[in-house]
């Protein structure tokens, strides 16, 4: 079977978004082996996408379609194929009452547009969309699949592996399952972890292993192609096992965990309460917690003391301590952590001081940062990281490793 994944949308070709849904189906398809021999991009535009849809239809068997299904432009993506393939577009009811609950919960105005949402190919198997309005598609006309997706990847990608997935292994008739387990690493290069398990790298089949380098962690992907879940999962729990004797103190979380979650996860189940002081990050820590469902039963607040005079006045650092080793010091990230948790009254709290960049700050270098993380009574541990990037990717690193800090001292 031959696959062609087709990308709808002007924006792609104007070169304002990338194509990360080519990418992501791509390599799902590959790993229930199902070739792909060319991907397409085209615009908002019936007829470019008509001559597109001729030509894939003689040299793929599956088509797979993203964007395009939205509320502005579902009239010319689904009409257009629907007059290609010759079906025709009917109001699906499930998908109609979907969206109208929609905006009802939010208090939003339903416009007549949105009901063109709700319309599907009259003979197409409905793949439901869970965290979006438009339903996607999966249809078979003339021994060719056509398979249409919405475009925002957080709804596509779901849509994709829970529905389009188990739709095309029913279609190619296979019985094995893909069971996947992904580890997630922070704190060390995909050089570095390439190079350190290259051995089970060589040797890799079943499963595989694949490294994946994304712009907050490096993942490593084992997929097992078996009978069952079960089987699947057996398969994979001795490479993940050696690959954890050999790189585990950099993982933190597995398959969905991000930093953010997996410290959060942490909090709750420990019950433990948490502020930040934070000079360097201004807030963005903190931000960070707050974007994890459940947090207020830990956060209980925080402070931003960005110069010396709020950190002396709010937080009671003391002067002689800045003037002695300076704001980017351990000496005030431990004290920033120790203070916060003292006045918010918690368990934890983490200090954030350094030189974003791009000058050089308190007489450090641009790019030092010290993180301090106070637990309970025992002495605070203390943290420096050299960082070379610009401000902005120094004060999100400088998070990124609090978080994942805080992970390792939640874990032991
Ligand atoms: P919507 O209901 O949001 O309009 P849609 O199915 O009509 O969804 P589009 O309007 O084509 O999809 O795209 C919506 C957004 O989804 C784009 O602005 C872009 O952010 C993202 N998107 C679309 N196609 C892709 C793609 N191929 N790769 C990555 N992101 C994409």
């Amino acid at each position: 079977m031959k696959a062609e994944i087709i990308a709808i949308g002007s924006e792609l070709l104007l070169g304002q978004i990338t194509n990360t849904n080519a990418k992501f189906i791509a390599t799902e398809l590959a790993e229930i082996g199902i070739d792909v021999y060319y991907q397409t991009v085209v615009g908002d535009n019936s007829q470019r996408l008509n001559e597109v849809l001729e030509i894939a239809q003689k040299r793929a068997d599956v088509l797979i379609f993203t964007g395009g299904l939205g509320p502005t432009k579902d009239d010319m993506t689904k009409e257009s194929i629907a007059k290609c393939i010759g079906t025709r577009l009917v109001s699906n009811g499930e998908a109609l009452t979907y969206i109208e609950d929609y905006f009802k919960r939010t208090g939003r105005v339903m416009t007549e547009n949105n009901k063109k949402q709700a319309l599907v190919f009259e003979d197409a198997t409905i793949l439901p969309n869970r965290h979006g309005m438009a339903p996607g598609m999966a249809i078979e006309k003339k021994a060719i699949r056509y398979i249409l997706l919405p475009g925002p990847p957080h709804e596509m990608e779901p849509m994709f592996r829970d529905e389009a997935i188990p739709y095309l292994l029913g279609v190619t008739g296979k019985k094995e399952v893909i069971v996947s387990r992904v580890l997630k690493f922070y704190g060390i290069g995909e050089a570095e972890l390439e190079f350190r398990i290259q051995h089970i790298l060589d040797k890799q089949s079943n499963p595989t292993v694949a490294p994946l380098a994304t712009r907050e962690a490096v993942t490593l992907r084992l997929t097992a192609k078996a009978l069952s879940k079960a089987e699947g999962l057996k398969l994979i729990e001795p490479v993940e096992k050696e690959i954890r004797a050999i790189v585990g103190d950099f993982i933190f979380g597995i398959d969905d965990d991000t930093l953010a979650s997996k410290a959060v996860d942490l909090l709750l189940a420990n019950q433990f309460s948490i502020t930040a002081a934070e000079s360097l990050t201004a807030g963005l820590f903190m931000a960070e917690l707050a974007g994890e469902p459940g947090i207020s039963d830990s956060l209980k607040g925080g402070v931003v003391v960005y110069n010396e005079e709020t950190k002396i006045k709010h937080l009671d650092i003391s002067a002689n301590l800045l003037s002695e080793y300076g704001v980017v010091s351990e000496e005030c990230a431990a004290a920033l952590a120790v203070n916060a948790k003292r006045k918010f009254d918690t368990d934890i709290g983490v200090g954030l001081t350094g030189a974003a960049g791009p000058e050089s700050h308190g007489g450090q270098a641009a790019g030092t940062v010290w993180i301090g993380i106070a637990i309970g009574e025992s002495t605070p541990h203390t943290y420096k990281l050299l960082l070379s990037g610009t401000r902005n990717s120094n004060r999100q690193r400088a998070v990124n490793f609090a978080l994942y800090y805080l992970i390792k001292q939640l874990h032991t």
